[in-house]
């Protein structure tokens, strides 16, 4: 079993191979030798080295937002998926709006398309917000669907909950980057509760 997350020697980090732990994935040689092929697909090789240069390029300085136009522009796509939760529905108009001053054409759809009712898909009335009340489903299945009708080049997912997330992810055929990961409680900053795990947080987590 790896354990990365405890490690406190980050051979990995220093360039530093006689000091692996017992563990680490890095003794594996076959393993990363046959993973190192997977970069050597073009169309992967083109994707990681872009991504790697804007990493760089817009360390410290650009805000997620510019880097993902940034990416967007060095990958020369045309058409951008937009897949938001309507919570965040102001807030997609204003990426919308960005990536076309940018040139891009957007294709934009809602957590809630379908309209149907969550009892629809099997989920309870006591699991609803409101038990009473008409609560439509969200469908990450069929905004990635909707998007892959629209042959997205590219998707940006924007403040999907935990796990609607993760059906987008498997159903859309065009690769996903995340703007916003839903967080209601923290301003949609989820690392706010992790620098507060062993503070303020401790009892809420
Ligand atoms: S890859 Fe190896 S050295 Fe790096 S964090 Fe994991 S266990 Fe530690």
């Amino acid at each position: 079993m790896y354990t990365c997350a405890d490690c406190s020697i980050l051979a990995c980090a220093k360039e530093e191979r006689d000091s692996l732990p017992a563990n680490c994935p890095m003794r594996d040689e076959a393993l990363f030798a046959d993973i190192r092929t997977a970069y050597e697909e073009p169309e992967t090789r083109k994707f990681y080295v872009t991504s790697s240069a804007i990493e760089a390029e817009g360390y410290c300085k650009w805000p997620r937002l510019k880097e993902t136009i940034e990416f967007c522009k060095r990958m020369e796509y045309r058409t951008i998926g937009l897949a938001f939760c309507k919570g965040l529905k102001k807030e997609a108009k204003v990426v919308a709006g960005l990536l076309r001053s940018h040139g891009f054409t957007v294709v934009s759809v809602i957590c809630k398309t379908g309209g149907i009712p969550k009892e629809d898909a099997g989920i309870p009335k006591d699991k609803k917000i409101h038990p009473d009340s008409f609560e439509p489903m969200c469908n990450p299945i069929a905004q990635a669907r909707l998007l892959n009708s629209q042959h997205t080049d590219f998707n940006i997912a924007l403040g999907l909950c935990v796990g609607h997330d993760s059906l987008f992810y498997k159903h859309s055929d065009a690769l996903v980057t995340t703007l916003a990961a839903k967080d209601r409680v923290l301003a949609h900053n989820p690392c706010g509760a992790i620098y507060c795990a062993e503070g303020y947080f401790k009892e809420r987590l």
